[in-house]
Order: C-alpha cells, then structure tokens, then sequence
C-alpha cells in the first residue's frame, strides 16, 4: 500500500515509514492510505459471519502488503486480540458495541496494541531498542503502557503531571515493570509534553538513542479500530430481522469522538465494504465539529472540561484526515451530527439505565442520547424543516441521506461504549444512583505497588535521566 498526506498529494511513503515517523514532520501533515480496497462480497456475505480474528486479517492485508507477511500479520493479530467486540441488543433497534473488555478497559486497546506489535515488526532487525516517549494527562498512557509491555524490542517511558490524574487513571500507567515506565512530573500535561518534545529535536540525545512517539494520529492505531467496525455490522445485519423483523435495516454507527479518530476508522471499515449507511458524530461540549457541520468554518479552540473527559478535545487531530477524504456536502449526508452538555449526559446515563437497564459510561452516554433523539423525532424535525439552533445541545441542522430510513423506522443504530462505565464509577453512580461494578482486571491493578519515579520539571534532569537508565 502507498501511503500520502494529508497536506500534500505528491507524498507517497510506505507502511513503515508512515508508522515509524507518525506524522509528515516536513508538511505536518497526517499519513493517509491512497485507497480503501473493498473487500469481496464473498467474504462479507459470509454465513455464518467471520470471527472477529478473520475480519482483522482480511481488513488489515492491503495496508500491509509487500512489507508484512501473512504469517506475521497472523501473529501480530493473535497476539493483539485475545478478546473481541460483543455487541449486545438494548432494545429491538439497538445495540452497544463494548470496546472495554481489553487490558484498559477502554476502545484505546484495539488501537494501541495493534500499533505496538507492528512497530516491534519494523524494529526487528534493529540492535538496540526503539524508545516510546509518551506524555499523557491520564488515558492515553494506560492505553500505550499497557499495549507495549512485554513487546520486543520496544522501550516505553511515561510521563504524567503529578496529582493532576485520577488514582484509577495513575495505578494504570505507574505499576509496569520491565520494558515500561511512568515518571511523574512535578508540573502540568503541557510541561509533560514540552519535555518530550524538547527530547525529540535534542539532536546531542537522539545520537545516543532511538526515540520515537506513540501518539494517537499514528496511522497504525486507526487502521484496526475499523475493524470492530465490520465487525459489528455483519453481526447486527445477521441478527436484527430476528429481533426486529425489519427487512435490510440500515445500520447506524453511533460514535461518541474527541480526536475524531474512533470516526475516521468507521469511514474506513464503510469504505471497504461494512454495511454501515451513515454515522452519528456525537460529542461533548467540545463541539468543533458540530459546529463545522452547521456552519462549514472550522474553528479549533481550547478544551472545556466535561464528564467525557476522554473527549475533551477542542481541535481534533482526525478533523484533516476526514477533510481529505470526503468534502462538506458529503460529511453533511453522511453524518448527523450531536452534542451534550454535562446535564444531558448524567441524565442520559439514568435514561439509558431506567429503559434499557443497561449501565452506560459518560461517554457512550453522549451517544445513547444521540441516538434516541434521533429516532424520538429528531430527525422527523429535521425533515419538516425545523432549524435547529446547533449553539444548543442537540442535532445540527444538516438532513442525512439516511433520515428517512430512522422516519420510516427501518434503522437500527449500534452506540459504540468506549470505556468502562466503573472507570467513570462517581458520575455513573450520581446518575443512577449505584455504583457499576468493577471488573477483576481494574480492581487488580489497584492493588499494584505504584512505581512511579519522581521528575523535576527540567529538562536537563529529565535528560540526565534518561542517559542514566535507559
Ligand atoms: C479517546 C476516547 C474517546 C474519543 O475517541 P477519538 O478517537 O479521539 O474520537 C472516546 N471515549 C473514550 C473513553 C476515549 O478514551
């Protein structure tokens, strides 16, 4: 597969180097496959469908073509995934994705653990390691610590401002032992992240070791989040006549965003060839997006913080991805588009629990309300012309292709969860009045000895550090 930028058509690159790299340092653009080959009908139209396994290969065999063999792409997806996606039924017309049941218990694994398995590929022949530098404030840490521990060849060091995380968040990146581990800094997520990049142009530190980053508009972590994508529709496309009798429902992905790149990957998984008709990007006060849908000016702005804290992104990396791929007209009839204020989200999570019983974190819960306004007349409205006012929470005015398929009730929408609602557990608890309960892997890792080592916010100390133990 060739690989472009998304700033600059001429770019063309392979896997490794897109990977490697993470982003066009040059344009700073972002890397791009040139084409999404379909996959054939046979294999889609399979009965009974194929394991999520099969789907990861078939899906992920072009974009590693003439530098990954089949039999280490096998590998690489066994290891990756020794769990799946279950889609479980709410009501007759629709269904969560949980992307909790890996390591973190949050989406973040199917992209991170995929991306540290490829990297260790490419730096097989290498002598000495490749060191991952990683600032995070909180889930991004997890999410890569986790997916790189115990990787060949690859060396993971965290950095994370001191006091500034949730416990939960801190006993997930600081307890590794081995090839991964956490400083915390005495400083804010901005210092953390100065000091990486001061790292990465230290040419006098880059002579002496190999660095590289793991952030998430890597290519290599959007690529396999759509396969859960495929996933999902073939095994609601199987099963929705049985608990709905509608004829060919169109299906719905309900995508909860921040960095839009959750999205990207479903626009993906569509172009090769997954029976999804449309998309709902649904966010949190951060609604850039929105807002870019309703009044086509893209407007980046700082954060505001929310609920959805993993969502609290007010210039989206993937918004360029998605600009290169499809023009405005197209993302309008694509995609409704949502968001929620911190009120709609507590009583979105009670809503979610008193009508369906189902427990919803505060993330999947921007997406529940999403969708039940969607078919509770939302899109009704639309059509008979209300202008929504998109300052307000709710649906941008944009019609979707597909709004007559939610009036005449022949959808059915899959919410994607995107994390754990007991990593949330004191805004699900306000909201239903029960705390959610912990799985075995979360509670485990609490009782972990903290191993974070403490960092002064300096670079020549941070430096020294580095030199030393490294
Ligand atoms: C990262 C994250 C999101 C947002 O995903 P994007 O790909 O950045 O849009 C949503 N929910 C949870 C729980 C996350 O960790």
């Amino acid at each position: 597969m060739i690989y472009t930028d998304t700033r600059d058509k001429s770019v063309k690159t392979d896997l490794k180097t897109a990977v490697m790299s993470g982003m066009n340092e040059k344009t700073g653009g972002l890397y791009i496959p040139v084409e999404f080959p379909k996959l054939p009908s046979s294999f889609i139209n399979k009965t009974p469908e194929p394991s999520f396994r099969d789907i990861a290969f078939e899906m992920a065999k072009p974009y590693v073509a003439g530098e990954i063999p089949d039999k280490d792409l096998q590998a690489i997806i066994q290891d990756a995934y020794p769990f799946t996606a279950p889609v479980v039924p709410v009501d007759k017309v629709s269904y969560v994705l949980e992307l909790f049941h890996g390591p973190t218990c949050a989406f973040k694994d199917f992209g991170a653990r995929f991306m540290a398995r490829v990297m260790s590929y490419f730096n097989r022949n290498e002598s000495t390691p490749l060191h991952i530098l990683v600032a995070t404030s909180g889930d991004t840490g997890s999410a890569v610590g986790s997916a790189f521990h115990n990787v060949p060849g690859l060396d993971v060091t965290i950095l994370y401002p001191e006091g500034k995380i949730s416990p939960l968040q801190e006993k997930q990146l600081s307890t590794f032992d081995g090839n991964v581990r956490a400083l915390k800094v005495k400083g804010t997520f901005d210092d953390c992240q100065k000091l990486v990049k001061t790292a990465f142009t230290d040419n006098e530190l880059r002579a002496k070791l190999r660095l590289s980053s793991a952030n998430s508009i890597n290519i290599s972590r959007l690529l396999p989040q759509s396969f859960y994508y495929m996933y999902s529709s073939l095994a609601v496309r199987a099963r929705s006549w049985g608990d709905n009798k509608i004829e060919n429902p169109a299906i719905i992905c309900v995508v909860p965003s921040g960095n839009f790149g959750n999205l990207t990957s479903g626009l993906i998984a569509r172009e090769m060839g997954a029976p999804i008709t449309g998309f709902v990007a649904a966010t949190n006060s951060n609604r850039t997006i929105p807002d870019w849908i309703a009044t086509g000016d893209y407007n980046a702005r700082p954060s505001v913080e929310t609920y959805a804290n993993a969502m609290d992104v007010g210039a989206p990396s993937n918004y360029e991805r998605i600009q290169a791929m499809y023009s405005l007209e197209q993302v309008r009839s694509l995609f409704a588009s949502y968001w929620l204020d911190n009120d709609g989200i507590i009583d979105s999570i009670k809503n979610c629990y008193e009508k369906t019983g189902y427990t919803i974190d505060p993330h999947g819960a921007v997406g529940w309300k999403a969708w039940s306004d969607i078919r509770k007349g939302g899109m009704e409205a639309l059509k008979n012309g209300t202008k929504n006012d998109f300052t307000k929470p709710g649906l941008t005015p944009n019609l979707p292709s597909w709004a007559d398929k939610v009036i005449n009730k022949e959808a059915v929408g899959i919410i994607l969860e995107t994390a754990h609602p007991a990593k949330f557990g004191a805004t699900v608890q306000k909201a239903t009045g029960s705390s959610p309960i912990i799985p075995d892997r979360l509670e485990k890792v609490m009782k972990l000895e903290d191993k974070a080592i403490p960092m002064e916010n300096n670079y020549e100390q941070f430096k020294a550090w580095l030199l030393a133990n490294l």
